[in-house]
């Protein structure tokens, strides 16, 4: 076998980690606190538990314990699908000439397609723990509520999920997968909730955003007794569960002594790539190792590289805590030509913390570009990938044909986030060359921005 290296490294189940890895303990300078949008003043535990569960509060909000025991029932069900695998990407350097190495965690061997059901198992865990009925939430592409309607069927709890009214009607085999596993699925925005009716009268005819579903699921939620909301990015929490993917990832590079150089990710809220890093991240904080960590986001949906560094509402209706990120504006919403996820308005407030401070750096891509690369990766390395993880793909390839030009022999570790059967109208569309890109202009995202709740700092 060519460097010793197999194409692909398994873990024992053995050396699965017992614990996630906490980021923000080592972090000098804390994400800020989310806010009462009333009072503008940090949130306690005790007004965010009508809305979440109560052990996800307590994650929420330590900034201090390193390493918290994940349970052991969890770790049972993980084991159903982890550990998976890191795979060498001989074919795709082969591919490029490049002196590169190139390293893929892959996380879409499970039915929801991606590596959203590591924090749904979490997440349904503690509701059940909690003795609760049932959760709500929103789904944009769908992969969320997919991976929460089967952690919820594995755990006999109700699972109610807004989905953003233009994947509903585009993916209408998600919505099937969700079905099966027991979940209600509602096109968002609806007339089951008062912010959608409002929305719906304001927008009549709008297709939804996940800002939008955000609040009808926290309304329902907040409105029903034994229910509570659960979110599948951008908090605290996510990144915290996701963290599995990057423990399991140093572990099998470090079977071989293998040092990335670079590590990349596809950023929507942060939560892949927030787990990808967490260890390595770890390193660099401690000034014990350094990396370079690039986020990859959508030209569309550009929220590091042209968004605002400051508070704001994670949903359309203004009802949730406000978050301290990098965001381009609650009211932001990416053009409908956008394939795929990724279309959050904001970013997680921990990898907002670090981009700001200087720990990592972002790129932001055009879809046309990252289907380019998404085919390549296909036709090569022979995965299907999800449009999201394309745009760490792209990214991939550039640095790799970078290090052809200048010879390096850097190691490249990106996450492929999951895979794309339910993404195939926008395959079909850059098969057919009808994809075309839309960036935001400076006035539109300007216009955004100028809506930013004023908070006194
Ligand atoms: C949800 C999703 C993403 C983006 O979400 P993050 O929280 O930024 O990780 C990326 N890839 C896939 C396949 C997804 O389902």
């Amino acid at each position: 076998m060519k460097d010793k290296i197999p194409y692909k490294i398994y873990l024992n189940e053995d050396e699965m980690p017992t614990h996630w890895y906490n980021l923000r303990a080592d972090m000098k300078t804390k994400p800020s606190p989310l806010l009462n949008p009333a009072t503008c003043k940090p949130l306690k535990a005790e007004e965010l538990t009508p809305i979440f569960c109560e052990e996800l509060v307590k994650q929420e909000l330590d900034d201090t314990t390193p390493f918290i025991e994940i349970p052991k029932d969890i770790r049972d069900f993980y084991r159903m699908y982890r550990p998976s695998p890191l795979v060498r990407a001989y074919c795709l350097e082969e591919a490029l000439d490049t002196p590169a190495k190139i390293y893929y965690k892959f996380e879409g061997n499970n039915t929801s397609g991606s590596h959203k059901l590591n924090s749904a198992i979490a997440q349904a865990y503690y509701a059940k723990k909690q003795g609760l009925k049932g959760v709500t939430t929103e789904t944009g592409a769908g992969q969320w509520g997919t991976a929460l309607s089967m952690a919820c069927a594995y755990l006999n709890l109700d699972c109610k999920v807004f989905m953003v009214k233009v994947s509903y009607e585009q993916k209408p085999f998600r919505r099937e997968v969700m079905r099966t596993y027991g979940a209600s699925v509602v096109p968002s925005p609806s007339e089951a909730t008062e912010v959608g009716k409002k929305i719906l009268a304001e927008h009549p005819g709008t297709t939804g955003s996940l800002g939008c579903a955000i609040s009808e699921a926290v309304e329902v939620a907040v409105k029903n007794p034994g229910y509570r909301y659960v979110l599948g990015s951008v908090l605290n929490q996510v990144l915290l569960h996701q963290s599995i993917i990057g423990l399991e990832t140093k572990t099998a590079l470090d079977k071989y002594d293998v040092k990335p150089d670079i590590i990349i990710g596809c950023a929507g809220g942060g939560s892949n790539l927030g787990g990808l890093i967490a260890p390595f991240m770890r390193e660099k904080l401690r000034g014990e190792a350094d990396y370079r960590i690039i986020a990859v986001e959508p030209a569309s949906c550009p929220s590091f590289t042209r968004g605002t560094f400051a508070y704001d509402f994670a949903d359309t209706g203004m009802i949730c805590p406000l978050a301290k990120m990098y965001t381009l504006g609650s009211s932001f919403i990416p053009s409908a030509n956008h394939a795929g996820g990724l279309r959050f308005h904001g970013m997680s407030s921990i990898l907002s913390q670090l981009y700001h401070d200087g720990y990592m750096e972002a790129v932001a891509v055009e879809q046309t570009s990252v289907f380019e690369a998404a085919v390549q990766f296909a036709r090569t390395e022979g995965i299907l990938p999800a449009p999201e993880s394309a745009h760490a793909i792209r990214t991939a390839v550039d640095e790799a044909l970078k290090c052809k030009k200048t010879g390096e022999e850097k190691n490249i570790v990106f996450g492929l986030t999951g895979t794309g059967y339910f993404d195939l109208v926008a395959y079909q569309k850059f098969n057919d060359g009808i994809m075309t890109d839309e960036i935001p202009t400076d006035e539109e995202i300007a216009a955004s921005v100028a809506k930013l709740p004023k908070v006194d700092a």
